[in-house]
């Protein structure tokens, strides 16, 4: 180890430099023993740091920002608890596929096994969650798996990783010029990697299969999941729907991958879409929960799938009559190319589009007739209306719209509007609730031309509502819409059996506070509060908050019984 430290590198500047080397521009998590010095190493680098104050939501940021930038999110954070709370958002990325590497500061070597201070063994905690989890026993590990965990966390099915810098290896030097060649190594060893995945060797004979079985389908369908907007596959998506004419259905967040205004949107019929159709094409989405497993009875017995996935794993797991192993993108202008030349029916006048079609239309009426009606006390669809409206008003670049919470979330996925892909962040494949504050940040930072506008649940907003003051701190343009209805769900909900036993004079517990002040929480840090509990109110904080692109919370009065229990999930309770 060298000791002249003008000439010298420690372990948290190599770590910074290496980052920054690898492309990272943008880095969340919470600083504290032994990573402090490694964040502001890694900003001097060129790598911004973003402070927060809970590990869990720069973990959720993290995450949003893998999906939205289509690079690695990065977490940092401290030993023992840190790592541990940094757990939420390196398991939220890998349940949604999103790429995120966490690297945290562990105990020192040394010590480990006699109770250090944070002691924890983070590679077994991690592993779980991460495609790799790997530690640098010494400093010069450093680079070398900084660049292999940050392409672990793209390659194939995109996901969670794990670096484990221990407090001594962080507090090792090495002379300037060492550092210099092993990052220039890492660098040269990741450019030397085969960029292009390996083509699965049945794709060919796939694409003439799938455009096939999409030729002769009386009833075909395009599912559009988030894989897909990852995928950026939205030139490719949209001009096989415009040539075949075949309709479309979004998953929550593949909406915008295909304006939601799209005429073959099927959003709004979606169960006669899955119902009927007998040839689904399903672009970057799993058949899993969300899409009820592919099985009856919401979808027919005799539907034939075609999946596209970069895993081959899943197209494994749910064996459909066609996979198609690839990068969403690639393997859809493949299909486009297939078909170029073989003009659907569907083009012009078809019973099927226009049994859909017809759907869509009456279902937009009835939903209409809902929101048209100035309700108050606010029930949920009359400030969505306000919203939905003020935010289409904003144009192109379109605002990144954050969702969570459970009816908020529901009523908002079917009312507010997605023209442009990856503008639809929520609660995601595992209905992930906390998730908003760090989502705006990343997008705030991934996205710096767009408004970002988190429309919540006051049960959702509050696990992460400190990070207000992150919004304050770095005056980003986001606006927290929410929907304060006193509790999860709503009121008391509770039945006669439930309100016996000692503590039945408790709250129930789903309430919170009645009224709270969520909007005086933005105030004490000096944003813009405002409580409404009017349609003009509303429209008129909309308009102030947007115009200025400043840090505000709209705590929007909501009638506490207007909701359902769990929104429109009750079957899983
Ligand atoms: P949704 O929630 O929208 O239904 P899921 O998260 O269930 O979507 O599925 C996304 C799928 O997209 C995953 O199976 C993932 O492997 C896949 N995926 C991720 N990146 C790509 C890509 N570049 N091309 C194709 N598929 C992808």
């Amino acid at each position: 180890m060298a000791s002249d430290s003008a000439a010298t590198v420690d372990g948290s500047a190599l770590a910074g430099r290496a980052l920054a080397a690898a492309g990272a521009r943008h880095m969340f998590g919470v600083v504290g023993i032994p990573v402090t010095s490694l964040a502001s190493r890694a900003a001097a680098a060129g790598c911004r740091f973003l402070a927060f104050r809970n590990e869990q939501s720069a973990g959720y940021a993290a995450a949003a920002y893998g999906f939205l930038t289509g690079r690695p999110g990065l977490l940092l954070t401290v030993s023992g608890p840190g790592c541990v709370h940094g757990l939420a958002g390196l398991s939220h990325a890998t349940a949604n596929a999103w790429p995120l590497l966490m690297v945290s500061g562990s105990c020192d070597q040394r010590d480990a096994g006699r109770g250090d201070f944070q002691e924890l063994d983070q590679i077994a905690a991690t592993k779980p969650f991460a495609k790799l989890a790997v530690k640098a026993a010494a400093i010069a590990d450093i680079p070398r798996l900084v660049f292999q965990a940050l392409a672990a966390t793209v390659a194939g099915r995109p996901g969670g990783c794990y670096l484990d810098i221990p407090s001594d290896v962080l507090h090792q030097t090495l002379a300037e010029s060492e550092a210099a060649s092993l990052i220039a190594e890492a660098v040269a060893a990741a450019g030397s990697a085969d960029p292009s995945p390996p083509k699965h060797k049945s794709l060919d004979q796939g694409i003439v299969e799938a455009a096939e079985l999409l030729r002769r389908a009386e009833r075909p369908l395009v599912v559009v999941g988030k894989g897909a907007a990852y995928a950026r596959a939205e030139e490719a998506i949209q001009k096989l729907v415009d040539t075949t004419g075949i309709p479309f259905l979004p998953t929550p967040m593949g909406k915008g991958v295909v304006p939601d205004v799209h005429p073959l949107s099927s959003t709004a019929a979606r169960s006669l879409a899955i119902g009927q159709c007998d040839v689904a094409l399903v672009v970057g989405a799993r058949l899993n929960w969300l899409l009820h497993f592919g099985e009856p009875p919401k979808w027919s017995k005799d539907v034939k799938f075609i999946l596209v996935d970069v895993s081959e794993d899943e197209i494994e797991l749910r064996k459909p009559q066609v996979g198609l192993v690839g990068d969403a993108k690639r393997v859809v202008e493949l299909l486009n190319r297939e078909i170029k030349d073989q003009p659907f029916c569907l083009a012009r006048s078809h019973p099927w589009v226009d049994a859909i079609t017809k759907k869509s239309k009456d279902n937009v009426l009835k939903m209409e007739a809902q929101l048209v009606k100035d309700v108050v006390p606010f029930n949920f669809m009359t400030p969505m209306r306000i919203i939905r409206d003020a935010i289409l008003a904003e144009g192109s670049p379109a605002p990144i719209v954050v969702s969570e919470g459970a009816n908020t979330m529901d009523v908002g996925r079917a009312v507010l509007v997605q023209n442009e892909p990856r503008t639809r962040l929520d609660a995601g494949t595992w209905g992930t609730m906390g998730v908003g504050l760090g989502y705006c940040v990343a997008a705030a930072v991934a996205e710096p031309e767009r408004l970002v506008v988190a429309v919540e649940g006051d049960s959702g907003f509050g696990f992460s509502a400190m990070e207000v003051e992150t919004l304050v701190r770095y005056q980003l343009p986001v606006v927290v819409i929410v929907f304060n209805n006193n509790g999860v769900y709503g009121g008391d909900r509770r039945g006669p059996d439930e309100l016996t036993g000692p503590y039945k004079d408790d709250p129930a517990p789903t309430s919170f506070v009645p009224g709270a002040g969520y909007h005086q929480m933005m105030e004490a840090f000096g944003g813009k509060g405002y409580l409404v509990e009017t349609p003009d109110e509303l429209r008129s904080a909309l308009s102030e908050s947007f115009r200025a692109r400043k840090p505000a919370v709209i705590n929007v009065t909501i009638d506490p019984y207007a909701g359902a229990e769990s929104g429109r999930m009750q079957h899983k309770n």
